[in-house]
């Protein structure tokens, strides 16, 4: 099933309704370089109405559609940015938000569930969690379902309106997934971010309208006792959008991006738990797995230590000697600025031992690369070695031909100017070490990812593409 985060409502007039609502969508397609061009976790409308512009509320903050069918309301229904298509002027029908680290997840965020099955679901949560499930003060979390229908967890909370009943409106935030574990350990997230946000705003909107009010009474010289004591709504008094409740016209822009970042995070929980399976392997079982740093960021990381240290420790097994098998390590160069996938670029005389052996058995090569410089913060003030990334890259060793040394030589010497003069030597030739896949150790566990990292994940990572937020984890 799909992770899905939705915004509810309890509507004075309509009951429990579903306003807005981000789902994950897998493409199958890649997305051309124009779609990559994007800013991850900026929101665009994707798709439009195509019908005439609506009437507009002239007084309105938000000045979006207010449709005429009696089931919507502007309490009832999101609000998204209008697009102006050339000819006319629509609302949006869905806003996407690209993921940056995969261009073929989408987030997509609509006013309902697009899948019947899924708008089923999303309703049968939105009221249950609404009005059947109990929560002292209705603010708070509910957690309900089950391993095979999914879980929901629902964060209720009021948001203050002076022209609502009770002058509070009844809000929720949903999110439907399998992974119970996730849900209890993002709603954190879910208050601090989103719902605290949305209450300190709708609370100056309040404070501002309150402080209008007492003025005018004062004015009109009106007495505190004709007020109405119960704070009902006046019937003839239009229930508000969440956008001229908040006074934030690009609101349903900031929910998808909020909503898109925790799908984001929470699929690459979900990938954790699949780099859990390998333990099926005796060899993988026996490695421990930190799983608080993410399998992606530990890959993003090593590329980016591969890509500033530019020399490691060739691994080859002795081969013609009486220390046959034995294993051999030394010091190497490389670069890996002449692919962007990871893989080694080596410039080798044929005199060395390393070489040598890697030709008596070029399918099982290794190389060791330390970090050189610090990657994690200091550990109790002092930094070592031993708290920094470093890892091992098994894999095989193909000779570069001899019609490409030039090009070669050009990336090489981007890395190791000192090398230029070593192709007057006829022994020297290049090599590419093609990565098989890696053993990583992030630094200190509990902080760090110490693993194995599949070779897909560690050459689909970009070096310098590591999200800020994570260099913490
Ligand atoms: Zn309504």
């Amino acid at each position: 099933m799909n992770a899905l985060i939705a915004l509810l409502h309890f509507c004075e007039v309509h009951g429990p309704c579903v306003v807005y609502c981000t789902q994950t969508i897998h493409q199958t397609h890649t997305l051309s370089e124009a779609d990559l061009n994007i800013p991850a976790l900026k929101s665009m409308p994707l798709e439009t109405e195509t019908a005439p512009l609506p009437p507009i509320r002239k007084n309105s903050l938000s000045n979006t559609p207010q449709k005429i069918s009696p089931g919507a309301c502007a309490a009832c229904t999101a609000q998204l940015p209008l697009v102006n298509t050339g000819q006319i002027v629509t609302e949006a029908k869905s806003l996407f938000t690209l993921d940056q680290d995969d261009a073929s997840i989408k987030y997509i965020g609509t006013k309902s569930p697009q899948q019947n099955h899924l708008y089923k679901a999303v309703r049968l949560a939105c009221v249950r969690s609404l009005t059947a499930e109990f929560c002292q003060g209705r603010d708070g979390p509910v957690l309900f379902g089950d391993d095979e229908n999914g879980y929901v967890m629902s964060y209720m909370f009021k948001l203050r309106d002076s022209q609502a009943r009770g002058e509070a409106r009844f809000y929720s935030l949903m999110m439907l997934m399998t992974d119970r574990v996730y849900l209890i350990s993002c709603w954190p997230f879910l208050v601090r971010s989103m719902a605290l946000n949305l209450q300190e705003r709708a609370n100056i909107v309040f404070q501002k309208e309150k402080e209008g009010s007492r003025h005018q009474s004062i004015t009109r010289r009106t007495p505190i006792s004709s007020q109405d004591p119960f704070f009902r709504r006046k019937s003839n008094t239009a229930l508000r959008s969440l956008v001229d409740l908040l006074g934030v016209k690009d609101i349903y822009a900031q929910i998808q991006a909020q909503f898109s970042y925790t799908l984001k995070l929470s699929s690459r929980k979900r990938m954790e738990k699949l780099c859990m399976g390998r333990t099926e392997s005796p060899v993988y079982k026996r490695m421990p797995v930190n799983t608080l740093q993410s399998v992606q960021v530990a890959a993003q990381l090593a590329r980016r230590v591969v890509s500033d240290a530019g020399h490691g420790t060739i691994l080859t097994q002795m081969h013609g000697t009486e220390f046959d098998e034995f294993p051999f390590g030394l010091l190497e160069y490389y670069s890996d600025k002449c692919t962007d996938n990871g893989n080694l670029l080596l410039f080798m005389s044929s005199l060395q031992m390393s070489t040598r052996n890697m030709h008596a058995n070029s399918e099982k090569v290794g190389f060791t690369i330390n970090a050189l410089k610090e990657y994690n913060p200091p550990y109790r003030n002092h930094s070592t070695p031993v708290q920094q990334p470093r890892f091992t890259l098994f894999g095989n060793i193909k000779s570069v031909p001899e019609s490409k040394s030039e090009e070669a030589m050009s990336c090489f010497s981007q890395t190791h100017p000192e090398a230029k003069p070593w192709k007057s030597f006829h022994d020297f030739r290049f090599y590419e070490f093609q990565v098989q896949g890696m053993y990583y150790v992030g630094g200190f566990g509990g902080t760090n990812y110490i693993g194995w990292i599949p070779a897909h994940i560690y050459h689909d990572a970009h070096p310098r593409k590591l999200l800020v937020q994570n260099e913490n984890q």
